[in-house]
Parts: C-alpha cells; structure tokens; sequence
C-alpha cells in the first residue's frame, strides 16, 4: 500500500497534514474540525438477485480511517445494513451463493485490513 500526503484546512488547526491512504475516495474539503477528518473507500456491495426488485445491493463493506479521532484512530472495516426482499426455493439458494461469495470478499478485506493496521497504520 502506499500513501501520499495532503493538506486538509481545519477550523481548530488549520491546515493540517494528513496521509492520504491509496484506497481513499473520500472529499476532504468538508471537514471542518481535525478530528472529523474521515478517509473511506469504495465499498463492495453483496448482490443477490431478486424476482421482486432485481438485483438487491446489501451489506457493503469498506474501509473507513479516522486518523485524529480521540476515541478510534485505527483502520476498520465497516459494513451497512438495509430492506426487505421476497425468495421462492430457487432464488434463496442464489441468495446463500450470494452469501458464500460475499464471505469470501469479508475475508479478502480482513486481510487487507490486518495489512494497514500493521503497515499503514497511525500517523502519529
Ligand atoms: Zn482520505
């Protein structure tokens, strides 16, 4: 992974450096105090398909850094929850294969993730 730095202007300190993580797509021209400052990523979506809505996008996972938090400066991945979707027989065994799949993404971020708490870690 690599890294490049950025200057992000706060109220309380200014023009604050920050490393810039390679995976981050976040706008850092909003955040108006240091400890706001977030770095997140694309996320990766579970798709099961549906008779009901079509493909029905769920749990997304990404990572999401806030270096200058009090409370939690570390790296982590974070995943969000959502709505209601109907399934005969055939389309809930394409949700649990859907299922198997997005495991094997969880574990393909748990990775990357175990990876930049140990190299890309802490900024300070
Ligand atoms: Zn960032």
């Amino acid at each position: 992974m690599s890294a490049r730095t950025i200057t992000v202007p706060t109220a309380d300190h200014g023009d604050v450096q920050v490393t810039e993580p390679d995976w981050c797509t976040a706008d850092h021209t909003g955040e108006a105090y240091r400890e706001d400052i977030e770095h997140s990523g694309a996320v990766t979506y579970l798709v099961i398909p549906t008779e009901c809505h079509g493909p029905a996008h769920a749990l997304p996972v990404g990572f999401v850094w806030r270096p200058f938090s009090p409370t939690a400066n570390q790296i982590t991945a974070a995943i969000e929850m959502d709505e209601w979707h109907e399934f005969d027989p055939a389309g809930l065994h394409r949700a649990a294969d859907a299922l198997i799949e997005h495991a094997a993404t969880l574990r393909v971020y748990a990775r990357q993730l175990a990876a930049m708490q140990t190299h890309g870690g802490d900024p300070r």
